[in-house]
């Protein structure tokens, strides 16, 4: 695996059939699976390893963020990533002033807790496709959201990238990986899968049921219910539409489960279909 630091070596390398990861490093079995799945389909894999700053608020874990590389680069050897990115701040940034924006969908849910996240997220996300120049880009559906923010992003800025969303990859509890679940102590870490069960058995009965308003409000409010029992502080448990992350109380196809919650200072995001044949 060849490490490359600056926008003009990767250019320079001018490297064919590119399939991209893009990752804040950290690396674990979730990333993997990405990079495996591009090594399938694609002639050269880039990862890139950049805890982006403008994606943490003020007062998110910025600093504190898990940092690895060493590590990382023994795991993407083993994959046979081709090339790792990792390049600095000042490489990615330096002075700047534009931005990439996706209204709406920006705005609601992680957004809402994590002001100026997604503004980030696209623009970093931009950034590297114009620096990478991808044919294909794959991303986990564990940070759900973020998968709608990019299509319509794509979409909308006309990206000639193919764009793949893969399934999330679990501890054997369920837990979805996360590099922020070192975080967790070992109490935290006994409640957490928790969340991944409470997805699973509302989808369960919202499966069996017929598509009535009142009951799935009564499904999201025993889920709330069980997780707050297990010491979780929940911030949302919805049902939403996966195209446009409205509430919908309707059963579709799109019909998305998705929800945050925090045990002690470690917010766990997961979601999941309610349906398997679902959009994504
Ligand atoms: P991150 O390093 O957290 O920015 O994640 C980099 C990429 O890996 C994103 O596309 C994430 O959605 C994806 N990812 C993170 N955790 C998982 C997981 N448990 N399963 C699948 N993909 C994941």
């Amino acid at each position: 695996v060849k490490v490359v630091r600056t926008i003009r070596a990767l250019r320079e390398m001018n490297l064919p059939d590119v399939g991209f990861v893009p990752t804040m490093g950290a690396l674990h079995e979730g990333h993997l699976s990405l990079m495996r799945r591009a090594r399938e389909l694609t002639g050269s894999v880039v990862v890139s390893i950049f805890v982006n700053p403008t994606q943490f608020g003020p007062r998110e874990d910025f600093s504190a963020y898990p940092r690895d590389e060493e590590k990382d680069l023994d795991l993407a050897r083993e994959i046979g990533v081709d090339v790792v990115f990792a390049p600095t701040s000042e490489e990615m940034y330096g002075p700047t002033s534009t931005w990439v924006e996706v209204e709406g969908l920006s705005d609601i849910w992680e957004g809402a807790s994590r002001p100026g996240h997604f503004r980030g997220v696209a623009t970093v996300v931009s950034k590297l496709f114009n620096i990478v120049k991808p044919g294909k880009a794959f991303f986990g559906l564990k940070d759900f959201q973020q998968c709608v923010v990019i299509r319509r992003m794509v979409e909308d800025l006309k990206m000639d990238v193919e764009l793949h969303f893969e399934p999330t990859v679990r501890e054997h509890d369920g837990l979805a990986m996360s590099s922020r679940n070192v975080y967790l102590s070992p109490e935290e870490r006994r409640a957490a899968p928790t969340l991944c069960a409470a997805l699973n058995d509302a989808a369960t009965v919202l499966q069996s049921a017929v598509s009535e308003a009142s009951l799935v409000e009564d499904v999201l409010g025993k889920s709330r219910q069980a997780l707050v029992f297990r010491g979780f502080d929940v911030d949302y448990f919805e049902l939403v539409d996966a195209r446009t992350l409205e509430v919908v109380r309707a059963l579709s196809v799109d019909a998305w489960l998705i929800a945050a919650a925090r045990l002690g200072r470690t917010r766990l995001i997961d979601n999941r279909a309610v349906f398997d044949n679902s959009f994504f």
